[in-house]
């Protein structure tokens, strides 16, 4: 049952602390090292099950608006929550892509009926959600996609295929962008739809990454019928709609997203993790592993300070949304930085042990997986252009297809 005070001023920060420390000492098991993994069949429903009990106990969702099931709180309310909870086990295959990109971007754009009906399920841990963006002839350049979307009275035909989706086998329904007119050029003639993800016609192959994981979905789309109100935003707003996806995914990846509660497992090691890592192999003597720890621990004290500061900037209109990608690449040099230290420092131990198993056995997995930092949520090479062209103010990148309608751009087959 809900703890939340019963009048309808915010709640004093502290106060949320205090209430959240005894709630999540009464109501969540502590935090388990075997579960810091990708996603497995087994941990969406217990995800759904601990999501189930935060929105009970009146916590989920604290920068969500309480109409749809959030705490309409602020995002100090958030972030004292974050810190309060890291020591128990949470929802955290929620976090992202559900709540801090697909559910933001609901609850920005999503009709009222959108928002009553999904923003409301998933909070309650009843949704997942997944993104349908990324193609098989590429994702970067994401507006010049070729899934189709074409009318058929008040409904719409959705074919095509998407990839890269994480854990959409895992979920209910996907965004999904879908090109609708082909007469224009290639930003205006795109629709965000909402997909059933077991509609008829949609079949969905999982993908085996080198680390084992199956996490990634590929899906085919064939003749899936959509209901008029399955449209995010407005029809040919495609393109407007993905960006203010973009922004929120950008914020995920970054760490700046104020909708998603605990520990963010890409945001780099907790430091001391190198530092146990290094006693435990007999390497916290070695000047060049100090260094590299030493460097770990500036790098997250710069990330951190980093995200106060954009986060800030961006609220107050001093930078654009898009600063979000300085954040987004550090966030992935941060990454990098640290997996390839603890990879070091681990030397052929990481690659030896048990792979299943929490500590040094994981650090080859997690080093398999590091590129994945510096593409997931946008490439890094994107985000460099981004900052250059929309935060720098720096001349465009050159595009041939500018300006032209979609049917005349020449594609490859
Ligand atoms: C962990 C993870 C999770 C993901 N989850 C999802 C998801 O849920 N849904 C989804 O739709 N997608 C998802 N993706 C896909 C992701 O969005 C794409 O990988 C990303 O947008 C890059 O697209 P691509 O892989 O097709 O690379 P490409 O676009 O083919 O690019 C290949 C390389 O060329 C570079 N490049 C391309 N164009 C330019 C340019 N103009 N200037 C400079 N360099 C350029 C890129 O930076 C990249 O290094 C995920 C990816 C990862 C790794």
């Amino acid at each position: 049952m809900s703890t939340a005070p019963e009048n309808t001023e915010l709640e004093p920060v502290d106060a949320f602390r205090d209430r959240a420390r005894r709630w999540l000492k009464e109501n969540l098991p502590p935090a388990s090292q075997s579960r810091l993994g990708v996603p497995d069949d087994e941990s969406w429903d217990r995800a759904r099950r601990l999501q189930r009990i935060l929105s009970e106990g009146g916590f989920a969702g604290i920068c969500f608006p309480k109409a749809y099931g959030g705490q309409g709180l602020t995002l100090a309310h958030q972030r004292a929550f974050t810190d309060e909870s890291l020591g128990y086990e949470m929802p955290l295959e929620l976090n992202v892509p559900t709540l801090a990109i697909c559910a933001a971007t609901l609850a920005e754009l999503g009709t009222e009926e959108q928002k009553r009906t999904h923003l409301t399920a998933v909070l309650q841990g009843e949704e997942i959600l997944a993104q349908f963006l990324s193609e098989p002839k590429g994702g970067s350049d994401l507006a010049g996609l070729t899934t189709r979307a074409d009318r058929d009275g008040d409904d719409w035909i959705l074919n095509g295929s998407k990839i890269w989706s994480s854990g959409a086998y895992g979920a209910d329904y996907g965004l999904c962008l879908a090109r609708t007119d082909w007469d224009v050029p290639k930003h205006n003639g795109l629709t965000m739809f909402l997909v059933p993800v077991h509609a008829p016609g949609v079949s969905i192959q999982r993908i085996k990454q080198v680390t084992g994981s199956t996490e990634f979905c590929q899906e085919f789309f064939d003749d899936v019928r959509l209901p008029a109100d399955a449209v995010i935003g407005e029809v040919g707003g495609g393109w407007a709609a993905t960006s203010r996806l973009l922004v929120h995914e950008r914020a995920a990846m970054g760490g700046t997203s104020p909708y998603t509660s605990g520990r963010r497992p890409h945001l780099g090691a907790d430091t001391n993790v190198l530092v146990d890592l290094a006693r435990d192999t007999g390497r916290l003597d070695d000047p060049r592993v100090r260094e590299d720890i030493g460097a770990a621990r500036m790098m997250n004290v710069v990330r951190n300070q980093l995200i106060d500061h954009v986060t800030q900037a961006i609220s107050s209109g001093a930078m654009p949304p898009a600063a979000g990608s300085v954040v987004r690449l550090f966030g992935a040099e941060t990454t990098w930085q640290q997996t390839d230290s603890a990879m070091t420092i681990a030397g052929s131990a990481a690659v030896t042990g048990d792979a299943d198993g929490p500590g040094i056995a994981r650090i080859g997995l997690d080093y398999l997986f590091r590129n994945a930092w510096s593409l997931a949520g946008g490439s890094t090479e994107m985000a460099r252009n981004i900052i250059s062209e929309r935060v720098l103010g720096m001349p465009r990148e050159y595009a041939a297809d500018r300006g032209v309608p979609f049917n005349q751009v020449k594609r490859g087959r």
